[in-house]
């Protein structure tokens, strides 16, 4: 059934009547008219409600000869914001976008007396309704949806200095990686001394290591997006001589500022394995939302660990070890080697469990499970006694670890 188009309701009462009569003489344009009135007339633009307001004072709405006393003719130049909005897109591929402006603040004080000097008490800001309607004209041009929940980028028009700007929302992926090489820190580590601008100590490349699991997990990604930097959320972070294995390690890489964001990401997971292969292998890799970086961030799983130990000790004696420890508490001071990151505090953690899988001349070889925040080298050293008790502690010898593996991170179980 074909619907008839009804009217928009427009009871303009006295006051409204009233108040559009003062606003008569002050040199509005008809979209600032028609916006001191803005929650009147449901369904029209502001011209249109201009239009009515002015039949119903039968009192035709004179143009202001000169620029609108309002917003110096802002509303007129469609065709320039428009055509500079899409030009600052023009480099992002995007789908939602949203608005926002940012304006003369004498211009919105300006807007304030007019309401106040007419008694007008029904107005719609010149910032929103701005916003709005560009929204509504960059739609049109473009099919995008205005949405401004989750845009893929953000247009910023700067109206005193008639410029637009674009950000380009991150992209986020996620996944689970497994890092098999001992000479890799999971995140890009800039140089020390250079801060990462390049220097003679790093060879020119501002970083401390080679590549990181980050790199190694963007590279492809990066290329593929035309993204102009990464952040790397990993659920927590192995040493870098420790090998992260299992069913691997949760993370969520942070793609900013990407250019394209239709990805074939089963492309992306294959070129990360031809590229990182022998160092760390991905699975699982999907896009994700932002909130994902929040999850991997808060959760805090046990984790299974292998510890290669030296240190000459009877077995039997390991083996009492191990059973007492199981369950118990330990108390951790913050190890020397991150005290520097991280604020010097005792924390208590677990041990679940912890048992001898090999052992050989003077070294053996545990397996344990521990509470998320241990750390397992100086539980097993001592630190100085800076962890008690420590494994050294209850055998009342000194022990090193000869390599540390992380065999499973347990974010599932639970
Ligand atoms: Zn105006
Ligand atoms: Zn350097």
């Amino acid at each position: 059934m074909a619907k008839e188009a009804t009217p928009p309701t427009f009871p303009p009462d006295a006051a409204v009547l009233e108040a559009a009569r003062q606003a008569l003489p002050l040199g509005l344009c008809t979209e600032c008219f028609g916006r001191c009135f803005g929650q009147w007339g449901h369904g029209l633009t502001n011209p249109e409600r201009a239009t009515r307001l002015s039949e119903a004072l039968g009192s035709p709405l004179v143009p202001p000869t000169g620029p609108c006393t309002l917003c110096e003719g802002l509303f007129d130049r469609w065709d320039v914001w428009v055509g500079r909005t899409l030009a600052a897109g023009s480099e992002f591929e995007w789908h939602r976008f949203s608005c926002g402006s940012r304006w003369d603040p004498e211009l919105l004080a300006r807007e304030e007396m007019v309401w106040t000097r007419i008694g007008a008490s029904w107005g719609e800001s010149a910032r929103g309704a701005f916003n709005r309607e560009l929204g509504k004209r960059v739609e049109a041009r473009t099919g995008a949806a205005g949405s401004p929940q989750d845009p893929e980028v953000v247009f910023l028009v700067d109206l005193p200095a008639g410029r637009v700007e674009v950000t380009s929302m991150p992209l986020y992926f996620t996944g689970r990686y497994r890092k098999l090489d001992r000479t890799l820190p999971q995140t890009r580590w800039p140089c020390r001394r250079c801060q990462g601008r390049g220097c003679d100590s790093c060879g020119g490349s501002g970083k401390t290591y080679p590549t990181s699991v980050e790199e190694l997990v963007a590279e492809p990604l990066l290329r593929a997006t035309g993204g102009s930097g990464t952040r790397f959320h990993g659920m927590g972070r192995e040493d870098i001589d420790a090998r992260m294995l299992g069913s691997g390690r949760p993370f969520v890489l942070e793609i900013r500022s990407p250019r394209h964001r239709s990805v074939d990401v089963a492309a992306q997971a294959e070129a990360i394995r031809v590229g990182a292969a022998g160092r760390v292998e991905v699975e699982g890799l999907r896009a994700c939302d932002a909130a994902e970086v929040l999850r991997v961030k808060e959760a805090s799983p046990t984790k299974s660990y292998r510890v290669g130990v030296r240190g000459d000790v009877p077995l039997p004696k390991v083996n009492e070890a191990l059973a007492f420890v199981a369950g118990r508490a330990i108390a951790q001071r913050t190890p020397t080697r991150v005290a520097h990151r991280r604020s010097d505090r005792v924390r208590s953690r677990r041990i679940l469990s912890a048992h001898l899988v090999e052992a050989g001349e003077g070294r053996f070889t545990l397996d344990l499970r521990a509470e998320a925040g241990t750390y397992i080298k100086e539980w097993v050293e001592g630190d100085g006694g800076r962890t008690e008790p420590s494994l050294s502690q209850l055998l009342g010898v000194p022990l090193n670890v000869e390599f540390l593996d992380v065999l499973e991170i347990h974010d599932t179980e639970e």
